[in-house]
């Protein structure tokens, strides 16, 4: 609000110091504060001179001397040679490009401080296109700080930026001191000032490395403010509301008898949390995670009929067609028996059958509706919604999470406030723990934990392509014994054309291999009518090889189907063939997943399949995917949250994290004074990037 207000100022000053404001500002550098918390990352020793004696290959040094001789070679190319001694010895200084002047800087007989990497050349150690100083002047007493920077932007303008910077911005504790002390900290200043000019001697490495109490300060203080802003995002919502959803109605104890399992311990634990969240009259803001094959939609489902009782209606958003039907079918056959009424919107529906569809949500007469993004449609009203589920939320983003939010609000004068449906959000992708801590800190989280029982754990082959043979045989036995495989053809990155032609091409071949077996063929750029057909008639046991591209990487479910082969799965991501393999083992027999791979593979292949061989637990392939991609991944949830950290990392930074969220509760408890400077320093208005 304020850029404006500067006095108009000589045009020419005004360009040139606009041209590096700019650029400033491309780091996000414009209050003092912010250049305060721009932190170095490296340094160079400028504060002692090493005798050329004693030079190393590979060392950056700083010699100061005499120019003992200086010649333009003209061969085996054109280039600046000169000799600098110092006493000690003698070094080479070699120039490929140069200017006149610094030809004159080196000429024979000055005094030159030079600076720069060390290697063995032709004549012994030497230095090529050295920085050369005068001789004699004061050396620093302190590590020079080499910042983060941007085209065009040198090191030497953006110090002199900073410098001021420190003296005009207010360094004062923002926390409790006695918190300091006891976490054995340092004070925010005096990390500030280590940091940006650490004295002399003090261990570049420790600092580089970030493991120095400064450096501590500062992430502490980092992820400080990041569950501060979590908890008031949290807080924000309380002040929320939503229509209670008391659990009285006769519909779940219907639902329960009518089902033809019994739930886990596990399910039991997350219908009743979710079914306490239901009742309060703030909104539910819940993750549901469970690993594939879990059973997480009938979990959905009872939180539906508690909404449904109570005069709501529901909302169940799916990432892709074939699940929104495959939920449809499932919740079709729970829910009607119970004169529920269930609806199906995706964008593949004809017209009429989506007109009239459309309209029964808007007149109320439908309970509850499945569908994809077509749900989110401006055409789209409801009634009286009341909550909203959305599976595998992490292919949803945050706009989309909104915009089907936003259509059960309703202005409730009584309330005060407008009333916002309850949010269940499911997700197979598990979370490990210090991200659910930080990112995931404003959402309410349940955990299935236990796969109903009966299930064999899927036994995982990794068989070279060259073997190829032998895994048709495979196939051609399983079918033979009455059950059904899966076929994923390979990703073929740089071409979806490329991929689906695969797809075409291998079916084409097992279709031949087969001649007694019915072959499907299901990917991407089918109409919705013929995947639908195609799924039907796997799922009626008529197909009994299905080949696919990805498309049924999430929530397919046919418990018959015991066998995955998944080709060149070299090139899946672990997530991604986690996914997959969850597609078998579903029913009561052994199933298998054959992971075919093309040699040589990369080391982090090699880690990937190894993983998938030596577990089938979700959150331990979470963690060894975070291990070797970091979080970026997890985050579809809070994509925006990730750039709120910029020094902290949650891996290695995990009891920081712990101390930090206690000392976060703390503080709102006792000291908001703090909280407000605490976050006016570090997040400048960035907090609403979380409230969502
Ligand atoms: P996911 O968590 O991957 O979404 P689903 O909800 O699709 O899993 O459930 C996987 C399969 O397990 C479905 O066929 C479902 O009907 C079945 N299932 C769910 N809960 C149980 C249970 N408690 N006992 C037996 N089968 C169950
Ligand atoms: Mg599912």
């Amino acid at each position: 609000m304020s850029e404006h207000t500067a006095a108009p100022v000589d045009r020419q000053t005004a360009s040139t110091a606009n041209a590096s404001e700019r650029k400033l500002q491309r780091l996000g550098l414009v209050e003092p504060s912010d250049f305060v918390v721009h932190l170095p990352i490296r340094y160079e020793d400028e504060t002692k001179l090493d005798r050329i004696g004693s030079l190393r290959p590979g060392q950056v040094v700083q010699v100061e001397g005499e120019i003992l001789h200086s010649e333009v070679q003209l061969r085996p190319r054109r280039q600046l040679v000169a000799a600098i001694g110092d006493g000690s010895g003698r070094l080479y200084l070699r120039w490929l490009h140069f200017y006149p002047n610094q030809r004159r800087q080196v000429e024979t007989g000055r005094r030159v401080r030079v600076r720069g990497e060390v290697r063995v050349g032709f004549n012994g150690c030497e230095i090529v296109h050295p920085r050369v100083t005068v001789a004699g002047s004061a050396l620093p007493d302190s590590l020079t700080p080499v910042y983060p920077t941007t085209d065009g932007l040198t090191q030497p303008v953006l110090r002199r930026a900073i410098r001021q910077a420190l003296e005009q911005a207010d360094l004062s504790e923002s926390l409790p001191p006695q918190l300091v002390h006891s976490l054995g900290l340092p004070s925010f200043e005096e990390a500030i000032r280590i940091l940006h000019g650490p004295p002399a001697g003090m261990s570049i490495e420790q600092l580089v490395e970030r493991g120095h109490p400064a450096w501590r300060r500062i992430k502490f203080d980092e992820l400080l403010a990041q569950q501060l802003s979590l908890a008031l995002a949290r807080r924000h919502r309380r002040k929320q509301r939503a229509h209670p959803l008391p659990a009285e109605s006769a519909l779940s104890p219907r639902l329960r008898a009518g089902l033809p399992f019994s739930l886990t311990d596990a399910q039991e634990r997350v219908v009743s949390e979710i079914s306490a969240d239901l009742t309060r009259d703030y909104p539910m803001h819940r993750l549901l995670q469970g690993d594939v094959g879990s059973g997480k939609t009938v979990v959905a489902a009872f939180a539906a009929v508690q909404a449904i009782g109570a005069g709501r209606q529901v909302a169940i958003m799916a990432p892709t067609e074939i699940l929104a039907e495959q939920h449809f079918r499932k919740l079709a056959a729970w829910l009607e028996p119970l004169d529920v009424k269930v609806a199906w919107l995706t964008g593949s529906l004809p017209l009429r059958q989506r007109r009239a569809a459309v309209e029964a949500i808007a007149a109320g007469t439908v309970d509850l509706v499945i569908g994809t993004q077509a749900l989110i449609q401006d055409k789209v009203t409801f009634d009286r919604l009341g909550l909203v589920i959305l599976d595998e939320q992490h292919r949803f983003g945050v706009a989309q999470r909104l915009e089907l939010n936003r259509k059960g609000e309703d202005a409730d004068e009584t309330a005060g406030a407008p009333r916002v449906p309850h949010q269940l959000n499911m997700s197979a992708t598990p979370i490990p723990r210090t991200l659910a801590m930080t990112f995931f800190a404003d959402l309410d989280v349940s955990m299935i934990d236990e796969l109903p029982p009966g299930r064999s754990p899927v036994i995982t082959k990794l068989v070279s392509d060259a073997r190829r043979d032998e895994v048709l045989s495979l196939v051609h036995r399983e079918v033979v014994a009455g059950r059904q495989a899966y076929w994923v053809c390979p990703l073929v990155e740089e071409s979806e054309a490329l991929q689906l032609q695969t797809a075409v091409d291998t079916h084409a071949v097992l279709a031949a291999a087969f001649p007694d077996m019915s072959v499907g063929l299901v990917h991407g750029r089918m109409t919705p009518a013929d995947k639908q057909e195609v799924m039907t008639g796997f799922r009626n046991g008529d197909v009994q090889l299905l080949v696919a591209t990805t498309v049924i990487e999430v929530g397919v479910d046919v418990p018959n189907a015991c066998l995955m082969i998944i080709e060149h799965a070299e090139r899946f991501g672990l997530a991604q063939l986690h996914q997959l393999r969850g597609r078998v083992g579903r029913g009561s027999g052994q199933s298998v997943c054959v992971l075919m791979y093309q040699g040589p593979l990369s080391a982090v292949a090699r880690e990937r399949l190894k993983a998938m061989y030596e577990t089938t637990d979700g959150f331990e392939i979470a963690r060894r995917d975070l291990e070797q991609r970091g979080p970026g991944e997890f985050l579809g949830m809070r994509q925006s949250g990730q750039e709120l950290l910029r020094y902290a990392d949650l891996e290695s930074d995990g009891g920081l994290v712990e101390q930090a969220r206690q000392a976060a509760a703390e503080l709102l408890e006792s000291h908001p004074e703090h909280v407000r400077k605490h976050l006016q320093r570090w997040m400048r208005g960035r907090q609403d990037l979380l409230r969502s």
